[in-house]
């Protein structure tokens, strides 16, 4: 019988990024989903009268929203004329990055967080007028009042796993309507393909449910934490070290590229990285073991062992993962 194959691409929406996606019928005896074309001048990436834009599909997998054969197919965006990387496509030059530095075996674990927002533009949980109790009880909570959305979180992560996402968990975050889930550990483009799929699974499932998923950096102005995407990082080199002298190494490699970094890891960063919230000052660079307050934290574990990864916490949930990892993988191999 024919299916639905939902074609996903990331748009040109300024200064972040959307996703986009829409359905094509495949007839039964097709077992590659084609390349097919969107309207570039209704996304930002394209002029009205060159309005023809690509979509190079790369990334496949089971639609777990609409079941049976049906499948999702995460593209890339080509010029139609050349089918050269459209400038939007941020996927090509980390796939340039990630086979340059192939050897190095650099792998990533991403901690996306969201706020789930009203449709007026509230977070989820924040009383009509006012505001909610201060933050203490919602991280990690249970219970009516500490924890709210958590049907979209089942819902989402069953989702992942249906579809094959390398999903690893989800946590209820520190301001109320703030959650997190963890992709990885994997490849550069490998970690960024899925955490693509899994927004799209996000705001798909949202959807149904009138909630909004945000990403952005500080939805919340004044006493509330900010979102990030914690990403975790490790080459061959740091997994095999036993004195950390590899791990160290990529830290001082990053600290040479400060703005390089920071002005890439998402819109409004500054109002996230202000030195409080579990934070660094976006403009100053530290690294160290177990501090939640460093640009870079090592976890404790890795210090003990002398071996493992780091978690650059510096990215915000608005991120581009296939910017964010290239960047890492350039500093730190490079
Ligand atoms: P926390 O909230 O304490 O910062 P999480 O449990 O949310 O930590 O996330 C830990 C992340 O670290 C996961 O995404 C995981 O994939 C990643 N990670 C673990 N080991 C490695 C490794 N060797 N290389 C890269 N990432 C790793
Ligand atoms: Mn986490
Ligand atoms: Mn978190
Ligand atoms: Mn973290």
């Amino acid at each position: 019988m024919a299916y639905q194959a939902e074609y996903i691409w990331i748009d040109g929406t300024e200064p972040t990024p959307l996703l986009r996606s829409k359905t094509k019928i495949l007839a039964d005896d097709v077992t590659t989903p084609p390349v097919w074309g969107f309207d570039g001048s209704s996304t930002n990436q394209a002029p009205g009268d060159k309005s023809d834009c690509a979509l190079q599909p790369v990334f496949t997998c089971p639609d777990p929203i609409r079941g049976g054969d049906n499948i999702l197919v995460l593209c890339e965006v080509m010029l139609a004329q050349s089918n050269k990387p459209h400038p939007t496509n941020t996927r090509a030059a980390c796939a340039k990055a990630a086979k340059k530095f192939a050897a190095e075996e650099m792998i990533f674990g991403i901690e996306q967080e969201y706020t789930m927002m009203r449709l007026d533009g509230s977070p989820l949980g924040f009383p009509k007028d006012g505001f909610p109790e201060p933050q203490g009880p919602y991280y990690c909570g249970v219970g009516a009042g500490r924890v709210v959305g958590r049907e979209i979180i089942e819902e989402h992560t069953q989702a992942c796993l249906d579809a094959g996402l390398l999903i690893e968990g989800t946590n209820a975050e520190v301001m109320p309507g703030q959650w997190e889930f963890q992709i990885g550990a994997a490849d550069a483009l490998t970690v960024s393909d899925h955490l693509t799929v899994a927004r799209w699974l996000l705001h798909r499932i949202a959807e149904d449910y009138d909630v909004v998923i945000s990403l952005a950096a500080k939805p919340q102005k004044g006493d509330w934490n900010g979102a990030g995407a914690h990403t975790n990082f490790s080459t061959k080199a740091m997994r095999n070290d036993k004195d950390m002298k590899a791990i160290t190494a990529a830290c001082n490699a990053i600290g040479k590229k400060v703005m390089e970094h920071v002005t890439n890891y998402g819109h409004d960063i500054e109002s996230r990285l202000t030195g409080k919230h579990e934070t660094a000052p976006w403009n100053k660079f530290s690294y160290g073991v177990s501090n939640r307050g460093a640009s870079i934290r090592i976890p404790w574990q890795v210090e003990k062992t002398g071996r493992g990864y780091a978690e650059d916490r510096r990215p915000n949930a608005n991120m581009d993962p296939y910017t964010v990892t290239r960047l890492l993988i350039e500093t730190v191999c490079g």
